[in-house]
């Protein structure tokens, strides 16, 4: 793949409002998942060596994507997948 480093203006403007709306939801998304994460854990699911794939369902092994850009192995959206 090659990498795009001649920017056009248009483009340059494109990548950062992409980036000031990604910032604005990274923040929500941090929080969520953290408390998400202290749930399961204090319900005493991925403690120690069992890593929780996904924070809805304890049966996703792994994310990849699958069809309708849902998870193949749990059907759930990557949002809610230990990913990000
Ligand atoms: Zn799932
Ligand atoms: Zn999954």
């Amino acid at each position: 793949m090659d990498l795009y480093t001649d920017l056009t203006d248009a483009q340059k403007r494109a990548l950062k409002e992409n980036a000031d709306d990604l910032e604005k939801l990274r923040g929500q998304v941090e929080d969520v998942r953290r408390e998400a994460m202290s749930r399961l854990k204090a319900a005493g699911l991925g403690n120690g060596t069992v890593v929780i794939n996904c924070l809805i369902c304890t049966v996703c092994e792994g994310w990849s994507e699958g069809d309708d850009r849902k998870c193949d192995s749990c059907s759930h959206r990557w949002f809610s997948h230990n990913v990000i």
